[in-house]
């Protein structure tokens, strides 16, 4: 199973936001929303960074309610990892773990195609075992 098949599932829509945005809209975005992260990109659509529950909540242990006010690019992750939608759902879970990520931006040709959650590749690969078993059923029921 591939990117791809996630993304026709769920949808292309990223939710995305500029660097100077507050980090208090981020989080009102990030309520409103029900999302666990953002992609920031700039003026010319390129992804510039990625902002999770985790940015946000660290920076207010750190340096207290006040940042709220700061732009978003103080606390979000500028080095991105990113996938493409013929990457497969085992390259995504590696990524994610050796990461330490539960977020996967999708590009296509260097423009943002999707994005994939730790979420999502754990619903498409309970289906996807669901339905081995299912086939092994059947094949040792004919047997
Ligand atoms: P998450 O588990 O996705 O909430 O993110 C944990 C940390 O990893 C946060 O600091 C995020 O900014 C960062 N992060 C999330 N997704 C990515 C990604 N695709 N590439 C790089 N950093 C990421």
């Amino acid at each position: 199973m591939t990117v791809r098949r996630i993304l026709s599932a769920k949808g292309r829509d990223v939710f995305t936001i500029s660097p100077e945005c507050k980090v208090s809209e981020a989080v009102r975005i990030l309520f409103a929303r029900r999302l666990g992260a953002l992609v920031i990109t700039d003026e010319s659509g390129t992804v510039a960074g990625i902002v999770s529950e985790r940015d946000i909540v660290r920076m207010i242990a750190t340096q207290g309610p006040s940042s709220l006010d700061e732009p978003v690019s103080v606390c979000m992750s500028s080095n991105v990892v990113t996938t493409v939608e013929s990457a497969t759902i085992q390259s995504v879970m590696s990524e994610m773990t050796e990461g330490r990520f539960r977020h996967l931006p999708v590009l296509d040709h260097g423009k943002l195609a999707g994005i994939v959650s730790i979420g999502d590749v754990v619903k498409h690969r309970l289906a996807e075992m669901e339905d081995e078993q299912q086939a092994l059923r059947e094949y040792i029921a004919t047997a």
